[in-house]
């Protein structure tokens, strides 16, 4: 039977909404393996009951190994996963994707000889087999990998996969005792922190303010949250800052991210380029603020603002808080 092993992240009592949806989609393919989804959850603290761990059900899994060990960091979740996977023979490795999903994923893969394959887009089911796609040569081509041997290990892009809630499956919760290899208690725990518009959902958003490399650097996408946050919109990004990691891929807007409408689609210190304007063209109003007049955004923006953007987009926000009385 070909099962499908997730990690699923949790924080402060609440699963990682992309391991929710690594769950969501390994019960998806799962389903059509003619196997089950199951997941991984490592903690120390009392947070981890049956009760707790029965939830991840709503998202198609059908067990839980809960293993101790510190949560959040990657080794000992590889040393977690490649035990379960060891007594139990699951056929595949599903990962959300981010940082600690690349880091386990790639570890579990040397760990136990599995090939591997990143960045993956979309996962199909073909003769009975999983089928990884992956953009490739700058997003123009998609690679397809299918996995010899025992085990693959397929590591989504952020986000890529949507946590949809399923039928509520019934959920066996297994303890695991697995014996953590000792450079896996070398690194700790210092400090955790969210990163940044991880959760973005700028499909629903009427109101969308986007960043471009104009903002210069990471925080320059501060100001543009106030923005969104005086008119109750939310942001998004372009790809060029999405690769610079600056902002999640789920708020990527293009021919390799997300295709919006929105009733206002603002973009600040974006040039313009195609692969952007095929994700945003639709959208009824486009404003656009560049400090270089001949920027190709202009050329289908209803509103056009040459200037700069660490000046005009503060001024903006006032306005806007003023007009709303907020
Ligand atoms: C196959 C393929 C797929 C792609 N898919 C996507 C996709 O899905 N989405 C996407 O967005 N891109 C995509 N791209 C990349 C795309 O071609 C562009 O490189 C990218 O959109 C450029 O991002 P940008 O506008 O942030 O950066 P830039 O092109 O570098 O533009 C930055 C802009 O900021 C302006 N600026 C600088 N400082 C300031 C300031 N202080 N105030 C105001 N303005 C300022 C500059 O004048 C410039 O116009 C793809 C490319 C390829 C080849």
């Amino acid at each position: 039977m070909s099962n499908i092993l997730v990690y699923v992240l949790h924080y402060e009592g609440e699963f990682n909404k992309n391991s929710l949806g690594a769950v969501s989609e390994a019960a998806r393919l799962a389903s059509e393996l003619g196997g089950e989804a199951h997941a991984v959850v490592v903690g120390e603290g009392p947070e981890l009951t049956d009760e707790f761990l029965a939830g991840l059900g709503r998202y198609g899994a059908t067990k839980v190994y809960r293993a101790k060990g510190p949560e959040g960091l990657a080794q000992p979740v590889v040393d977690a996963m490649a035990k379960v996977i060891e007594d139990n023979g699951h056929a595949y490795a599903l990962f959300g994707g981010g940082l600690l999903g690349f880091e386990i994923g790639a570890g579990l893969a040397a760990r136990r000889k599995a090939g591997v394959t990143m960045e993956v887009t979309e996962v199909n089911v073909d003769n009975g087999e999983l089928v990884a796609s992956r953009p490739i040569l700058q997003d123009s081509m998609v690679s397809e990998s299918r996995y010899k041997g025992d085990l693959g290990v397929i590591i989504g892009r952020l986000n890529a996969f949507e946590a949809a809630e399923r039928n509520g499956a019934s959920v066996a919760v297994e303890d695991v005792d697995v014996e953590l290899s000792p450079w896996s208690t070398k690194a700790t725990m210092v400090q955790r922190g969210e990163q940044r518009g991880a959760d973005v959902n700028i499909d629903d958003a009427d109101v969308l303010i986007a960043g471009g490399r104009g903002l210069g650097k990471p925080e320059g996408f501060e100001q543009l949250e106030e923005l969104a946050g005086a008119f109750g919109g939310a942001v998004a990004a372009t790809r060029a800052v999405v690769d610079a990691g600056w902002f999640p891929y789920a708020g990527q807007i293009g021919q390799t991210g997300k295709t919006v409408a929105p009733k206002l689609y603002l973009a600040a210190g974006i040039s313009g380029a195609i692969q952007h304007k095929v994700g945003m063209q639709n959208s009824e109003n486009i404003v656009a603020i560049n400090k270089d007049s001949n920027a190709p955004i202009f050329e289908f923006s209803d509103l056009g603002i040459v200037g700069d953007l660490n000046k005009i987009v503060p001024k903006l926000t006032e306005a806007v808080r003023a007009k709303k009385g907020s």
